[in-house]
């Protein structure tokens, strides 16, 4: 069984000092093994610090532009992220589709040019707050997987499940919500996509969704910037089965 730990810096930390000693001390503690696979999504401007360690961290941008080059400013292409030698992309993070009004057919467009460039690519899926009060959970993710990944290997993506309402509230999703999700999501891509949990997880409550809720891995966000905690689920996932 493989398994993922994956960390999502988002807008930190501040400054390059503070990047490089955050990569050195996770680095220090987590190493990429056969059974566990570590990679961080620092913001573009580190990556360059970053993919130096790419020994025992593999590395990811968070974005990517949907075209390889051209009059987008301020945007980072998939063409020069692999050119940096990162090996991942997150694509549709929640945060990108709220605030930045990303849609599923940009998320399409974004994954198949991502693999094209040579990235893997993360796909994120979830539903709000309101939609899962609504009880649409699952037609949510379904659809978002159905147009997010049109005309795509999913053999040759991840899938990250991030209710949006677990995303950085301390709210972790219930495991059997999380459980309903997974097996949703493999029976309609296949077992060989691995599918990763994402929303509030720790140290405490992370490797119990790979253990009891069918995840093959975890992508973390607030508890990645700290290195100690990061190597306490590195070390939890290291011990399972
Ligand atoms: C994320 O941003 O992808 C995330 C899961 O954040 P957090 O772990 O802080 O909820």
């Amino acid at each position: 069984m493989k398994y993922y730990l994956f960390g999502n810096w988002k807008c930190n930390p501040v400054s390059a000092q503070e990047a490089k000693k955050l990569i050195s001390d996770t680095a220090k503690s987590v190493k990429r093994t056969e059974k566990v696979e570590v990679a961080v999504f620092p913001p573009f401007c580190y990556l360059y610090e970053v993919v130096g360690k790419k020994k025992e961290v593999a590395v990811g941008a968070q974005n990517c532009c949907f075209k390889e080059a051209g009059a987008f400013t301020g945007e980072v292409s998939p063409r020069q992220i692999a050119d940096l030698e990162c090996k991942y992309v997150l694509i549709g993070h929640s945060e990108r589709r709220k605030i930045f009004s990303e849609t599923d057919s940009f998320v399409n467009d974004k994954t198949k040019l991502a693999l094209a460039c040579g990235l893997v690519p993360v796909v994120c899926v979830g539903e709000t707050d309101e939609e899962r009060t609504a009880g649409r959970a699952v037609e949510i993710v379904t659809g978002q997987i159905e147009a997010g990944l049109k005309d795509v290997d999913a053999k040759q993506v991840l899938v990250a499940y991030e209710p949006v309402w677990a995303i950085g509230t301390g709210k972790a999703c219930g495991l059997a919500e999380a459980r309903e999700i997974s097996r949703m999501i493999k029976e309609a891509l296949g077992s060989e996509t691995p599918v990763l949990y994402g929303g509030s997880a720790n140290a405490k409550n992370g490797a119990v969704y790979l253990k009891e809720a069918g995840y093959d891995g975890l992508l973390v966000g607030g508890a990645s910037l700290k290195a100690d905690e990061f190597a306490k689920m590195f070390e939890e996932i290291e011990g399972l089965d």
